[in-house]
């Protein structure tokens, strides 16, 4: 039995113990997750880790050794089936149970599967923990086309890595241009160009029908209108279901995710979640409940929930952040884009340097900055002010965005 016990070892499981111990907390923490390895930054997956430059080591959140010395006690390759909100017990796959006083849920996602014939196929990959990533870079030698399915940033970045290793690689999206759910669509245009320059086939409304075989293994990917790319690769990038399937049966609110208070309380006692499965009400998104799949929530969550346990509870509420690396390109993203009205297009996108600056009912709600930091850095402070009624300094990037909104 452990005071805090924490189920998932990823971004918010890992910072969730980090930040207790950071705030002196003296009872016992173990951080019990189903993958074998030390916790490890997830984003590199699709960037560094993929391309080859990073090794396994440099993703690692903390040097192995730091658990021992903080007295964290790791337990990998456990999975949780079961939670007991009654008697307060974890159940895992085995079999056998831990008690805990405060149970901090941080799993993440599962990728979503194809539905298709042929989606379970050899030389199927998810990207999402690195056994899916070495399982690619095994077989990347016998490979010479890859087709993507889904244009979210997960697979806009893998295909551009792929790109860069020689690889042909096709992209396809359902709906009619990449990046839909998050960004707008200059920003979609221009990734669709880039891409394209880079000569990644992007294929926008395509309805992919199955997974074509050979040997029991993928051969191509079929269309519903019949055409098929043929590819010894496919790499699936549609999303992710939230894992909290154990919270729900032992009776916590939620659905898309398990839903917490601002102090990140789940509806159990004594029960909390954080990370990508926690749905909460976010201020930056008028109040609306949503999930966030960011290391900034996860960080942040895991900062709240160690408050409220050390007794020094304040409530969630960051700025929402994220970021995204294609060839040279450094997308930098600040706010919640969904629902704007008005995107004002500050400096030349042809320049490979420009940034998106969302408005919803005359405030700024977001920017998209492309290889322009600065504005990403100045943009910060805009979120949820009133912009001003004359676009044209926001639109000029000579004028710096923290003289321009007042
Ligand atoms: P995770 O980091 O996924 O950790 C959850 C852990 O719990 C996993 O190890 C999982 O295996 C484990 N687990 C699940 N169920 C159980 C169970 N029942 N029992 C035990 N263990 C369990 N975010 C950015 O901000 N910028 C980026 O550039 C970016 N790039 C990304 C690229 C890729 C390829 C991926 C996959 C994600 C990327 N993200 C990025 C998102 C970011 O990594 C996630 O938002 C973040 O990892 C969420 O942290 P988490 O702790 O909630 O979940």
């Amino acid at each position: 039995s452990y005071d805090v016990l924490i189920v998932g070892a990823g971004h918010a499981g890992a910072q969730a113990a980090v930040s207790l111990r950071q705030r002196k907390y003296e009872g016992t923490i173990a951080l019990l997750g189903d993958e074998p390895d030390h916790p490890y930054e997830r984003p590199p997956l699709s960037k560094e880790y993929l391309s080859g430059d990073k090794p396994f080591e440099r993703l690692l959140i903390r040097p192995p050794a730091f658990w021992d010395e903080r007295a964290i006690t790791l337990l990998p390759g456990r999975r949780a089936t079961h939670v007991n909100p009654i008697a307060k017990t974890v159940t895992l796959g085995d079999g056998s149970a831990i008690g805990y006083e405060s149970l901090v849920w941080a799993t993440g996602g599962s990728p979503r599967r194809l539905s298709c014939t042929g989606h379970a196929l050899r030389g199927v990959h998810a990207v999402r923990n690195r056994a899916d990533v070495d399982r690619m870079i095994a077989e990347l030698p016998g490979v010479s086309r890859v087709v993507v399915i889904g244009g979210g940033y997960i697979g806009l970045e893998a295909a551009a890595v792929l790109n860069k290793l020689g690889k042909h690689v096709t992209v396809l999206e359902a709906l009619d241009r990449v990046l839909a759910r998050v960004a707008g669509e200059p920003l979609s245009r221009f990734f669709e160009a880039e891409h394209r320059a880079h000569g990644v086939d992007i294929r926008l409304e395509a309805k992919v029908a199955c997974i074509e075989e050979r040997d029991g293994a993928a051969s191509g990917v079929r269309l519903i209108d019949g055409e098929i790319l043929a590819c010894e690769m496919v790499i699936v990038g549609i999303g992710i279901e939230p894992a909290v399937e154990p919270l729900l049966a032992a009776g916590a609110e939620g659905d898309n995710g398990v839903l917490v208070d601002t102090f990140c309380r789940t509806s159990l006692p004594d029960v909390f979640a954080i990370g990508d499965c926690a749905a909460h009400a976010n201020a930056y998104a008028g109040g609306a409940v949503i999930r966030l799949e960011s290391v900034q929530n996860a960080s942040d969550q895991a900062n709240v929930v160690a408050r409220t346990i050390t007794g020094d509870p304040q409530p969630y509420h960051a700025v929402p952040w994220f970021w995204s690396n294609q060839y040279d390109l450094k997308l930098q993203t600040v706010g919640l884009s969904a629902g704007h009205d008005t995107v004002i297009i500050r400096g030349e996108p042809a320049t490979r340097s420009f940034s998106l600056i969302y408005l919803k009912h005359g405030r700024i709600v977001a920017l998209d900055c492309v290889n322009a930091t600065r504005d990403y850095v100045q943009g910060r402070a805009l979120i949820g002010l009133l912009a001003p009624t004359d676009h044209a300094d926001l639109a000029s990037p000579a004028i710096p965005l923290k003289e321009s909104a007042a």
